[in-house]
């Protein structure tokens, strides 16, 4: 294999060593100058990013923030909208054909996110209600549940029991799976 230097002095056999000697020193400063610009890039795109992150981070707590509720009336909205402007567009008769296909294919979109959020939030539900995180009755959600010992008697000798006790937002009070308080709460599912 040959080394750089043993090809420098093949090319300086041909051109002679000053010509070489410029040619590398001007190669060395644009290969320089372009590693500081591609350092610069990179540092821009960093900060970018970064920036990007930040933004993302904000919108997804503004995500979790905004309720279900919210974002399913938002997706209802928009299939109300997308109804509206269909129905004007046949009722004008101004619109071809190939725009109200389209419409009626972006109306039939929405109403699916539509329906796969209720459905989502529907098995989310069932699935908070079944671990007992909300009240089964109302949604409410589970504020405490505690364990409490007690001595009980039981064929004549005394044994230590675990209560389970859950209170809930709405006033419901379970104990060991039994209402013992009922749910107050105005609102049903
Ligand atoms: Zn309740």
């Amino acid at each position: 294999m040959q080394t750089a230097l043993e090809f420098y002095e093949i090319v300086a056999g041909w051109v002679g060593w000053p010509p070489l000697v410029i040619v590398i020193v001007a190669a060395g400063t644009y290969l320089l100058k372009i590693s500081h610009v591609r350092y610069k890039a990179a540092r821009e795109t960093i900060e970018t990013l970064k920036e990007k992150n930040t933004w993302l981070d904000l919108k997804l707590q503004n995500a979790i923030a905004s309720s279900p509720d919210a974002l399913a009336r938002a997706l209802e909205a928009r299939v109300r909208q997308l109804t509206d402007e269909l129905e004007r567009m046949v009722a004008d008769r101004e619109a071809t054909d190939q725009e109200i296909t389209r419409k009626r294919e972006e109306l039939a979109a929405a109403q699916a996110r539509r329906d796969e959020l209720a459905d989502l939030f529907d098995e989310l539900r069932r699935l908070l209600v079944q671990d007992g995180l909300l009240c089964p009755e109302c949604g409410s959600p589970l504020e405490t549940r505690e364990h409490h010992y007690e001595s009980v008697e039981w064929k004549g000798r005394e044994i230590d029991v675990v209560r389970e006790v859950a209170a809930y937002g709405c006033g419901l009070l379970m104990v060991d799976g039994r209402v013992e308080q009922p749910c107050r709460s105005e609102s049903r599912y």
